[in-house]
């Protein structure tokens, strides 16, 4: 393994959150019991949102989404391209077809409201929406298309745990909310993530698909609430288990507390950053009191050589990543390739993430900027 100096990302992990792990191994029930409920009426009540439901992955939360939307072979879900690969791939998993999205614009990388509307097809059923790094996409325009062509918004929230936009959650503005606590997220159980809804009937489709489509769980058997089970849905097993209920939970109480430091090394990095030339930070002008930032992105200017830039970083101990390669240009999606998302295309090939924890030090963030400094100019020669 390398030894970073300043690694990209840091989880932060108490002696507290080990107590939280070994509870329910003490207590000998281990998936879907008190903890897995207390760890979603926590969640729920953080979001203001009447329904969440702990599952495996962010990406089990979309799948979910999709699948209860009942869509048909043909259907089409749009999707921005600057995003994770599980967005794209859950649509085609449950049988409809991606239509790819560009970015707002060089300083706003969310979704389009433009361009989702010059996309729209008589088989439009739904849309996914990322709040890239944290920062919340255009959602009122994105709430007024889904609602005048009664189409679902499904509302990627992996980067913006929590982010809010006048006091309201993301994740509750549309059909269905999706968080990850994937290991580098804002919060992390490991693999785990949440599908949030205030719509009581998907609510009912994704209690099922979480579970096999069983109609009661192994909880009220065990109870003696129930004694068999009927299958009402074909479903799939994305339940999490009660070590990560009880991490997430652990985790949970920190996270208000984590993101103000998040905040604080955003507004230290854009200060040390300020006068550097030959890159662009995105979002700029966004007021951040209210955004819970996950990643420091910026854009290298055109004549900076991105491969050598990274590796420059590299040779100075700085562990860098790229959010995200654009997904209509993986192999997988060769039919896709010829998608219009020029924006994306642009900040795909010049995007740099650099170093941010909640705990990284003023330290860290000198040793960052040196080599950010030096690796720069290498890259530009
Ligand atoms: C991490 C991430 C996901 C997937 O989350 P998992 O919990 O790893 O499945 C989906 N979308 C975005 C934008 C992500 O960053």
């Amino acid at each position: 393994m390398v030894e970073w100096r300043v690694p990209l990302f840091d989880p932060d992990i108490t002696a507290d959150d080990e107590a939280a792990v070994l509870r329910p191994l003490r207590d000998k029930w281990l998936t879907m019991g008190e903890a897995t409920r207390e760890f979603e009426s926590a969640f729920a009540e953080h979001v203001n949102v009447k329904h969440a439901f702990a599952v495996s992955s962010c990406t089990a939360a979309l799948h979910l989404s999709v699948l209860a939307l009942d869509l048909e072979p043909g259907d089409e879900v749009l999707v921005p391209s600057l995003t994770f690969c599980g967005c794209a791939n859950v649509i085609r998993a449950a049988g409809a077809t991606p239509v790819f999205v560009d970015i707002a614009s060089k300083n706003d990388w969310t979704l389009s409201p433009d361009d989702l509307k010059a996309k729209l097809t008589p088989r439009s059923k739904a849309f996914m929406a990322v709040h890239y790094a944290g920062f919340a996409c255009q959602t009122d325009a994105l709430m007024s298309i889904a609602e005048s062509h009664g189409m679902a918004l499904i509302e990627d929230c992996a980067h913006a745990l929590f982010t809010r936009v006048s006091s309201r959650a993301c994740g509750t503005n549309g059909a269905a909310g999706c968080f990850s606590f994937f290991t580098n997220k804002n919060m992390s159980t490991g693999e785990g993530g949440m599908f949030v809804t205030n719509d009581d009937e998907l609510a009912e489709k994704v209690r099922l698909l979480r579970s096999h489509g069983m109609s009661t769980l192994t909880l009220d058997r065990h109870q003696g609430r129930a004694v068999s089970y009927d299958v009402l849905r074909t479903g799939l097993n994305y339940r999490i288990d009660e070590m990560r209920a009880r991490l997430g939970l652990s985790q949970l109480k920190r996270l208000e507390a984590n993101l103000e430091k998040r905040r604080a090394v955003y507004r230290a990095y854009l200060e040390r950053l300020n006068g550097i030339e030959g890159f662009t930070i995105p979002f700029s002008g966004r007021k951040i009191d209210e955004v819970g930032i996950h990643i420091f992105p910026v854009a290298l200017d055109s004549g900076i050589n991105r491969a050598a830039f990274i590796q420059a970083m590299k040779e100075r101990g700085i562990q860098t990543s790229i959010h995200y390669p654009a997904v209509h240009l993986f192999s997988a999606y060769a039919d896709f390739r010829e998608a219009a998302c020029p924006l994306t295309e642009d900040i795909a090939s010049r995007e740099v993430t650099l170093p941010f924890y909640p705990h990284m030090s003023a330290a860290d963030l000198n040793t960052v900027i040196e080599a950010l400094r030096e690796s720069l100019r290498i890259a530009g020669e």
